[in-house]
């Protein structure tokens, strides 16, 4: 049996940087299913948000980020991202970090959806490339061992301890435990659960889920974020960078419709907001074929190709569109999980000896509503965390017995996902759940609608019993892995719409028409949805507030 002191399940941002902050003295392996480099934090386009210029302040950053949560977020959590992240801007340029610079050769920053200074550090418009390959670089300094393309199905939990988990070595289809003293869960988020979302098909929300089956809470699972601009028919992210530059939004009436919905923050109002506006104004029929139509032409083609080259060359490939003559055509679509596995501010979750990080994690930084730039930010502060802490855990502790009847029972449990002759190919199911999801659970939510939604994913879920798969090989049997990873979206999508119907008032980005407001009486609480016999079983938790009391949130 493998084992080591620290396992990090995740080779995202969050798992390579809680990687590159354990003790060098501790037996550390870090585990993905696809290489490093290519873990979804490379996706990150826009950029990362600190305080570090002299006249801004991390009490600031700290408010901006309540008022965006909607007064979800918890003031501890979000004290400690605001607090250390200047620190982690400076700690990640020392790594060499090529941080874009203003004409004065400082890092430079620009505004970004919901914040009340220009705050957002950028690598022009790629800057999660950027920083997953300086983490890289880090992991191969200090030798850590590295799982690429490993898959974990299962994590081992036993009389409250966490003992491990059981993975799938996707090249050889080998299927081993291996013991940890402390397991750091990093698994990224679930935009696929949506079907098409901005997300690579990687983001099957796996973590989640396993922490779910294995007994823990997923918190705030309801609040899935809409990004305000997708690409056309794709999915594909156009950064809030390109608004954070100037770039402004309009209807088919040629109207800057966001004049009035936020007629002060306009189109750097928060997330939700945009997306809420930009959602009715093509419902009510002032759209350009399902779209909005966003506008950087002003910005000039130096400026264009200097700070935004990513998302012009998007454009072009996949919508025909020259940004630097034409406004781009977008829509708003799913992005990312405010929600996760439960924590504490130390990434500690309930189960001793299991901790999580970045976007499977809930800690909560991001309450009801994320702000653009925080997500890269909280995988560097709660990653390095996450490190720190499973590392003063595992100095202290013994490793718990890993119990071995688990491997058998999970290499039976595959085997006969393998075996499996009667019954649907996975796509369909995979479509449908995507579909209902898309339907019952977007941007406006109504009761009935949910209660659609959840009556519909209960048909899906007997299809899961029965899917065939035509590969039935050992070696890299990705088809296999997509069967596993459909478990963990089958699950997920059960957790978000349970907990979705459950919540009955608007906060954030969960909006619901028939309970248009937000209710701080019954609902300034956080859920907590348990695995039960046959749905997700709710129970609630109180945020912590500490320096800034509740208010109106206004744009
Ligand atoms: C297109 C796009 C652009 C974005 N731009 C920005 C931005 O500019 N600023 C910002 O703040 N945020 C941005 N975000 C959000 C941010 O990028 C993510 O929230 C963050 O990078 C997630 O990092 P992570 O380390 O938690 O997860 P990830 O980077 O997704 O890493 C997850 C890791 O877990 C591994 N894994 C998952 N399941 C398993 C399993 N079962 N077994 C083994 N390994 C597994 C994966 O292989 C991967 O290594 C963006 C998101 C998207 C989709």
């Amino acid at each position: 049996m493998i084992s080591h002191d620290i396992l990090i399940v995740g080779a995202g941002l969050a798992g390579m940087r809680a990687a590159v902050a354990t003790s060098p003295h501790l037996n550390v392996g870090i585990l993905s299913k696809v290489h490093p480099v290519r873990s979804h934090s490379v996706a990150a386009e826009g950029g990362i948000n600190a305080a570090v210029d002299p006249s801004d302040s991390w009490e600031a950053h700290m408010f901006d980020t309540v008022k965006g949560s909607d007064w979800l977020g918890d003031q501890d959590a979000i004290e400690i991202l605001c607090r250390e992240a200047p620190h982690a801007i400076m700690e990640l340029e020392r790594m060499g970090a090529l941080f874009s610079r203003d004409p004065h050769g400082a890092i430079a920053q620009r505004n970004f959806g919901g914040l009340g200074f220009p705050r957002t550090c950028f690598v022009a418009d790629r800057t999660g490339h950027a920083l997953v390959h300086l983490l890289y670089e880090q992991l191969v300094k200090r030798a850590v061992q590295v799982y690429e393309e490993w898959y974990v199905t299962e994590l081992i939990v036993e009389e409250g301890v966490c003992r491990g988990v059981i993975a799938f070595n996707i090249l050889t289809g080998e299927i081993e435990a291996i013991s940890a003293k402390a397991i750091i869960i990093a698994t990224g988020g679930l935009g696929t659960v949506f079907g098409v979302s901005t997300n690579g098909l990687i983001n099957t929300g796996d973590g989640m889920a396993l922490a779910y089956r294995a007994g823990l809470p997923l918190q705030d699972m309801e609040f899935i974020q809409f990004h305000p601009t997708t690409l056309k028919e794709t999915g594909l992210l156009i950064t809030e960078g390109a608004r954070g530059e100037g770039g402004y939004l309009f209807n088919a009436r040629g109207e800057r419709f966001m004049d009035k919905y936020a007629p002060k923050m306009k189109e750097l109002a928060s997330r939700d907001v945009i997306s809420r506006a930009a959602y009715q104004e093509i419902r009510e029929g002032r759209g350009v074929d399902g779209c909005v139509m966003l506008d950087i032409r002003h910005l000039g083609r130096d400026k264009i190709m200097e700070r935004l080259p990513q998302i012009y060359e998007l454009a072009r490939l996949y919508a025909g569109v020259d940004a630097v003559e034409v406004p781009i055509p977008v829509t708003p679509g799913v992005h990312y999980s405010m929600g996760g596995i439960a924590t504490n501010t130390d990434t500690a979750t309930s189960v001793i000896g299991l901790y999580a990080a970045g976007e499977s994690a809930a800690v909560s930084v991001h309450g009801a509503n994320r702000l653009g730039g925080n997500a890269l930010m909280e995988t560097i502060v709660y990653g390095r965390r996450a490190g720190v802490q499973a590392s003063e855990f595992a100095q202290q502790m013994a490793q718990a017995p890993f119990p071995l009847h688990r491997l058998q029972q999970e290499k039976e449990r595959i085997a006969s996902l393998l075996e499996c002759d009667k019954g649907e190919r996975m796509g369909g199911v995979k479509h449908d759940i995507g579909r209902v999801m898309t339907d019952h659970f977007g941007i406006v939510r109504t009761d009935q609608q949910m209660q659609e939604g959840i009556r519909r994913l209960k048909e899906i879920r007997p299809r899961m019993e029965h899917l065939v798969l035509q590969d039935r090989g050992k070696i890299f049997n990705s088809e296999l892995i997509d069967l596993l990873q459909l478990h963990s979206i089958m699950d997920i999508a059960e957790v978000i719409a349970v907990s979705a119907a459950a919540r009955e008032e608007s906060r954030g980005a969960h909006y619901r028409s028939d309970f248009t407001k937000r209710d701080d009486v019954k609902w300034l609480q956080h859920t907590l949805a348990y695995k039960g016999a046959e749905t997700p079983r709710l129970d609630y938790r109180p945020v912590t507030i500490t320096r800034i009391p509740l208010g109106e949130r206004k744009y």
